[in-house]
């Protein structure tokens, strides 16, 4: 079986030795030295300013809109993981679903602009298969009409824009440490943040609200990272880079590979520096995508239909609206397919995929 992706397993005995700290410690959560420690390495990588850590992503999303005191419309796209939407939702605000660019597959900066009312909030914006947004696009809007700007970088952590880390834009990015991206705690994940005194409200709010040891000072909830996930992040870290790198490799090999099967449109890959968590097709042709994952699945290479169905299509309660035609998005929707991308994936798994793409697409 070859899946979409695949952790990164740590060596073990780094592990243990950082577990072994939890242990001689006594401390197995509520801030203890590895959550600490983890926070300062990833701060140092991602060149952040302010790095909160969180129990999970879709924690990240949710404490970053209740923070910023989010209850009104979020402008967002359609074409994500589910939690997403769903965080808004979970902080009693609406999303509002706008379109996405033609081919990059990230919010449409014009969608976001002819979908402002006046109980507009904030804009949500997604880097969707580490493909970066219109920072600029959408920070004028923003500036514009007030609007706090949220990105969800589940898909993108450590990547750069033009030599900057992506957390450095907007007011709070999300990231997921979830052991199917690329750097994982197994559950975990992250806020962050240029503004300092989001920051010190974030820790507040990640557990229950206390200030200091008796005085709570705002409605919070339990959103810790625990010292078990902490260790295991460590222990994970040192082997990001050399996944990446085996990553971007398989990139290359797979656009080699892919170039000339007619019915296909490559990955465009990411601008700047990227993550590597996806690689991602679009099969072109009724039924095509469908057929081809199908053929895939009984081979035994498990391609994803990434995003498949949008999150407008998904139970959000009634709070949803629908913020200009998903034109772009719904025809993704049907075409995108994520293939097997991580290190266990061979030169000879590549070709096995593109001579099945190839059959496939040719009859
Ligand atoms: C994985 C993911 C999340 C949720 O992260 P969890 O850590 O699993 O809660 C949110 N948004 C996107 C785009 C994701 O891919």
């Amino acid at each position: 079986m070859l899946t979409v992706v695949q952790p990164i397993i740590p060596d073990f005995e780094k592990f243990t030795s950082y577990l072994r700290l939890a242990f001689v410690e006594k401390r197995f959560t509520n801030g203890g030295p590895l959550v600490s420690l983890l926070e300062l390495r990833l701060r140092e990588l991602i060149r952040a300013r302010n790095l909160v850590l969180l129990a999970n992503g879709t924690l990240a999303l949710q404490l970053a809109l209740r923070a910023l005191k989010i209850r009104g419309e979020v402008i967002t796209t359609p074409l994500t993981f589910c939690a997403t939407s769903q965080a808004v939702v979970w902080a009693g605000a609406t999303p509002v679903f706008v379109d996405v660019d033609a081919e990059r597959l990230t919010i449409d900066t014009e969608a976001i602009a002819a979908s402002i009312t006046p109980r507009t909030e904030a804009i949500l914006a997604v880097h969707v298969y580490g493909r970066l947004c219109d920072f600029e696009g959408i920070e004028k809007i923003a500036k514009k009409h007030g609007l706090a700007v949220i990105y969800d970088a589940a898909h993108a952590f450590n990547a750069s824009y033009n030599g900057v880390s992506v957390g450095s834009f907007g007011d709070a990015t999300a990231y997921s440490f979830h052991a199917t991206k690329l750097f994982h705690t197994a559950e975990g994940g992250a806020i962050e943040t240029p503004n300092s005194e989001l920051a010190e409200k974030l820790r507040s709010l990640r557990n229950f609200g206390f200030e200091s040891e008796d005085v709570i000072t705002q409605c919070g909830t339990n959103a810790k990272m625990s010292e078990l996930s902490a260790a295991l992040g460590l222990a994970v870290l040192e082997k990001v880079g050399d996944e990446q790198r085996a990553r971007s490799a398989l990139r290359r090999q797979y656009d080699a590979a892919l170039s000339d099967v007619a019915g296909l449109v490559l990955d465009p890959g990411p601008e700047g520096s990227a993550s590597e968590l996806y690689y991602v097709i679009r099969v072109h042709g009724p039924e095509n995508r469908d057929r081809l994952h199908a053929k895939l699945r009984s081979m035994g290479i498990l391609a994803r239909r990434y995003f498949y169905p949008l999150t407008s299509d998904i139970p959000l309660g009634d709070a949803k609206i629908l913020g200009t035609p998903l034109t772009h998005a719904s025809r993704a929707s049907q075409e995108v397919l994520a293939l097997p991308f991580h290190s266990g994936v061979s030169t000879a798994d590549v070709h096995i995929i593109r001579d099945a793409a190839k059959s496939l697409l040719s009859t």
